[in-house]
């Protein structure tokens, strides 16, 4: 059967800083409903490349298309110029992103938290965005805490926030930059159980993580990456237990 169109396409993807090249061509398609998870070496760009999908930075060459739409730029002719804020913001909101830290607003109720999006850029019902959040704290198991404020919560229930309120903009794609990394390790379980359970819901997630074990269970793919590149993308099993590759093995001889 011949796949689909992917729901995100890069194509020649370069990201530098200066004479610093970040992103050296990347190429890579991900599917509808598929988990695929970042892993390599620090400063091997994994967080470069996630910030790129959502045009948080801009490419230097190359596009990235989210359901065959180019993020950030317009094609005319034969050149590309910078997309109007209005689609810009349009495009992001579907793409929801969580960070390491957990960014929630400190005036806010986790509540207000959660619909401020939907109310401020998506111009929704506030109703309808009430009883929307109201579901996602139960899906995220905070329903409790629903009018506490962030400075109220463990660093663990902020990040389980922060998943709800990118959720709420209904988003076609989750992006993960290493979310549980600065959560205590009692801490980290409990986020962990909440992205997996939205990947059993079909969710679409690029995850960059430090979580072997977690990557291994539940992604389809894993993408090894090493100074800018993609060094080998396959199944967990592939990269995990039978690679080929030197430079994949010794990573995840060190990591593991
Ligand atoms: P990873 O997520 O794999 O640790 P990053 O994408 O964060 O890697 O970083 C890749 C490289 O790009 C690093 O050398 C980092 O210092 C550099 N870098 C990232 N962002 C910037 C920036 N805004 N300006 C200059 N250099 C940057």
């Amino acid at each position: 059967m011949a796949e689909s169109t992917p729901l995100v396409r890069i194509e020649g993807l370069h990201k530098s800083y200066g004479h610093l090249d970040v992103l050296k061509g990347i190429d890579l398609n991900v599917q509808q409903g598929q988990k695929i998870s970042l892993i390599g070496p620090s400063g091997s760009g994994k967080t470069t490349l996630l910030r790129c999908i959502n045009y948080l930075e801009e490419p230097t060459r190359g596009s990235i298309y989210i359901d065959n739409e180019l993020i950030g730029q317009r094609q005319v002719g034969t050149r590309k110029v910078p997309m109007g804020d209005k689609d810009l913001a349009r495009m992001r909101a579907e793409i929801g992103m969580v960070f390491q830290r957990f960014n929630l607003f400190p005036h806010l109720s986790v509540l207000e938290n959660i619909i401020l999006g939907p109310l401020k850029v998506q111009q929704r019902d506030r109703a309808e965005a009430i009883e929307q959040a109201e579901d996602l704290l139960k899906k995220v198991g905070m329903l409790a805490k629903r009018d506490a404020y962030p400075d109220q919560l463990s660093g663990g229930q902020q990040q389980r926030i922060a998943i709800a309120r990118a959720l709420a903009m209904r988003p076609k794609l989750m992006l993960f930059d290493e979310a549980t990394s600065a959560l205590d390790p009692e801490l980290v379980g409990e986020v962990l159980a909440v992205m997996r359970k939205l990947a059993e819901e079909g969710m679409t997630m690029i995850i960059v993580t430090h979580e072997m074990r977690f990557a291994e269970s539940v992604s389809d793919q894993v993408i090894f990456m090493a100074d800018g590149n993609i060094v080998e993308q396959g199944p967990p099993q592939q990269i995990f237990r039978d690679s080929q590759v030197e430079r994949t093995r010794a990573f995840i001889c060190a990591v593991k």
